[in-house]
């Protein structure tokens, strides 16, 4: 079984001081939740920060997003050597918020994930369903051709994690059931089996409203090693004992 990675995904949340505060915090009182792999991923602002406060500590840095190509003239954009030089070591790519509000398609998250892993990091790639799909029954064909398209051919376990995100449980409070996740992480392992060496010892998150009370049942979930959190990942407290249900 791959080590479990408990990663928190800030958002477009913090300044300074916020991001400091939480960072350290996380730092101090890392050792104390036991066996799961701890990464924050600031928004790009607060990277360079964040990195001096884990820096020395277990606790890795990653960011939301990079461009697909490693320089150039795309005004605004981040590249993935410039996360790396920074001391990232992932990158969240395909999230639900990116592929809606900036339009991503799989081709483009594909893109990136190859841009990540070029430079050197892990890219995370998520995948997941919208309510109106899964009611259609069509959750399974979705999600295979989301991990056939977004995830480059030829990915490693080490360069590589995935994350199942359904789109409607994404800061809503709800989630799926444990047979309906269990069902969804048996899958994406399967499709792993056409994209990457090593599919077994790739690590599949489960993402979506991941809370202190519901993480020890869906963290025990076959095939689920770890967790992506949103909005729990900026409460220390709440972020630990989520990292902690993994350990106990
Ligand atoms: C996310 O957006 O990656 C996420 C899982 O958010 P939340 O935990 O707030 O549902």
């Amino acid at each position: 079984m791959p080590r479990s990675l408990i990663a928190g995904n800030w958002k477009m949340n913090g300044l300074s001081a916020d991001g400091w505060a939480l960072a350290d915090e996380i730092v101090r009182r890392a050792a104390a939740t036991g066996g799961p792999e701890l990464l924050v991923c600031p928004p790009a602002t607060l990277i360079g920060l964040v990195a001096e406060a884990v820096v020395g500590s277990p606790v890795a840095l990653g960011a939301q997003d990079c461009h697909p190509d490693d320089s150039g003239a795309h005004t605004g954009d981040i590249s993935a050597p410039m996360l790396a030089d920074l001391g990232c070591r992932y990158v969240i790519v395909g999230h639900s918020e990116r592929r809606s509000d900036h339009g991503e398609t799989s081709a483009v998250v594909a893109a990136k994930a190859k841009a990540a892993q070029r430079a050197g990091l892990a890219a995370i790639v998520c995948v997941g369903e919208t309510w109106s799909e899964r009611e259609a029954g069509r959750t399974a064909e979705l999600v295979a051709t989301q991990i056939r398209e977004s995830v480059p051919g030829g990915s490693a376990a080490a360069n590589l994690v995935v994350a199942y995100e359904p789109v409607w449980a994404i800061g809503s409070g709800r989630t799926p059931t444990v047979a309906q996740v269990a069902e969804v992480h048996g899958l994406i392992r399967r499709e792993l089996g056409g994209r990457a060496s090593e599919p077994g010892n790739v690590r599949i998150l489960y993402g979506g409203s991941v809370k202190p009370a519901n993480a020890r049942e869906l963290l025990a979930v076959p095939h689920v090693n770890g967790a992506l959190i949103g909005g729990a990942s900026l409460k220390a407290d709440d972020f630990l004992a989520i990292a902690g249900a993994v350990a106990s």
